[in-house]
């Protein structure tokens, strides 16, 4: 049925770069034999999900929606793909992206945008807009992405879909082609958080493999979500975060989180407001953190072993070939973030750039210790927009980095938080998501909220 759906709507959609029919129906038949035999393996066995094009897999191509991967097929799944497959779970395809995971909008695809199921004309996020637009057409009931700095958290709030970006060291980083090291962080993303956290207790773990996963217990987030749907949290605190409610906020989104923080409340649970002052200082940190990380990853590509390789005619030297690849592989965003990141970590420059920024990452989580001495959880606005118009803000990168402000503490602090559906905008009827917040190894905390606002 979702490959039928696949079929029907994505020729105009282009949540997937990749389906993989007869591999998914080949994994749902194995399920069959399994449950006939009565060893299925997880409660997910076959429910099928779409991956974000920057895991590896075996069995199909992982480009990260670059021409400089294109076709490129991995000789090794990547920790998150063993899992699913472990679990029973077929995967549909692979969708598209942001080139390397960097954008809000999915316009930065070497392969196309990918449109909202809301209206075609408007963007369904970034950078994993094609996990979320699969999600909200239905063609897939799971998705994977990835959260670096909300690429799982606003695509959701622009699709009316729940995504969650999990405490940093707790998903397998192991074949999760590199953006920022530091930040990145796979995530399971559905339509409703007891689906989201089924994905997320299959996926996350320590793995010996990726030297930052964290060896400790992964909270049960079933549980909470279980607990969640009983919509009650009182003795639950939950503090709004001052500096992420601003005039400068699209009025319709603004709304809609007022009216979802009185919810809460009538709920039982028990709001206050607290103040996070270095949180300001978060989107100029973050780009150049992440940039610094992109420049040093990114160097892998050299046209040596991987994918593309131009100008390999005899007549050029190894440096020539490199030069030429990567001019011809990677696209402007990528180029510019490069640029950025080479510049910032150059000698002369470091202290006063990357130096700085990474004192005010901890000035943030420093921020964050304080208020979750006061609560439980923190809540905000996912984005301060709803989705805009596909080509809006293409040639305004800084216009673009704006909608990641509400998201990237969390990213800067290693912690966890999710995006769930908040209702439509009433100045646009677009969605809007809510974002909650909880400290590291909290994560079951966002599906208690989660579950019981929803
Ligand atoms: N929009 C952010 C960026 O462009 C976040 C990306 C991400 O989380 N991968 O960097």
């Amino acid at each position: 049925a979702h490959l039928d759906r696949i079929a029907a709507v994505d020729g105009e959609l282009h949540a997937f770069l990749h389906v993989a029919g007869d591999r998914a129906l080949a994994a749902a038949a194995e399920v069959d034999r399994e449950i006939a035999a009565g060893t299925v393996a997880s409660p997910l066995a076959g429910v099928p999900l779409a991956l974000k094009d920057i895991f590896t897999t075996t069995d199909m191509p992982t480009t990260c929606a670059s021409k400089i991967l294109e076709g490129w097929v991995p000789p090794y799944d990547a920790t998150v793909t063993t899992k699913l497959r472990a679990a029973g779970i077929p995967i549909l395809g692979k969708t598209n992206l942001d080139e390397f995971a960097m954008g809000s909008s999915t316009e930065n695809s070497a392969f196309g945008p990918t449109r909202n199921p809301w209206d075609h004309d408007r963007i369904p996020g970034g950078s994993g807009g094609g996990s979320a637009a699969a999600l909200a057409s239905y063609q897939a009931p799971l998705a994977i992405g990835t959260d670096t700095g909300g690429s799982i958290r606003q695509p959701a709030a622009v699709t009316a879909t729940v995504g969650t970006k999990p405490t940093y060291g707790t998903v397998s980083r192991y074949g999760l082609v590199a953006c920022a090291s530091s930040l990145d962080q796979g995530g399971p993303c559905g339509r409703t958080v007891l689906d989201t956290a089924l994905l997320h207790q299959v996926i996350a773990g320590y793995d010996r493999k990726d030297s930052t996963s964290r060896d400790v217990p992964v909270p049960d987030v079933v549980a909470a979500a279980r607990e969640g749907a009983r919509a009650d949290l009182s003795g639950i605190k939950v503090g709004v975060v001052k500096e992420l409610h601003s005039d400068s906020y699209q009025p319709g989104v603004i709304s809609s989180f007022d009216a979802a923080v009185a919810t809460l409340k009538d709920l039982g649970a028990d709001v206050i407001e607290v103040s996070c002052p270095h949180f300001e200082h978060a989107l100029p940190a973050y780009y150049l953190i992440l940039p610094s990380e992109v420049s040093s990853n990114l160097a892998r590509f050299d046209a040596m072993r991987y994918g593309l390789r131009v100008a390999d005619d005899g007549q050029h030297s190894a440096e020539q070939v490199m030069a030429a690849t990567r001019e011809a592989g990677f696209g402007p965003e990528v180029k510019r973030r490069i640029m950025i990141g080479t510049y910032a970590l150059s000698a002369g420059y470091y202290d006063a750039f990357y130096g700085q920024a990474l004192k005010v990452r901890t000035l943030i989580a420093q921020d964050f210790d304080r208020a979750y001495e006061q609560v439980d959880v923190l809540v905000s606005p996912t984005s301060p927009f709803t989705p805009w118009k596909l080509g809006e803000k293409v040639d305004d990168p800084l216009a673009m980095y704006l909608s990641d402000l509400c998201t990237l503490p969390t990213n800067l602090a290693g912690h966890c938080a999710m995006s769930v559906p908040s209702g439509l905008s009433e100045d646009d009827g677009m969605p809007v998501g809510l974002q909650i917040m909880a400290p590291a190894l909290a994560d079951d905390r966002l599906y208690r909220v989660g579950a019981s606002y929803e």
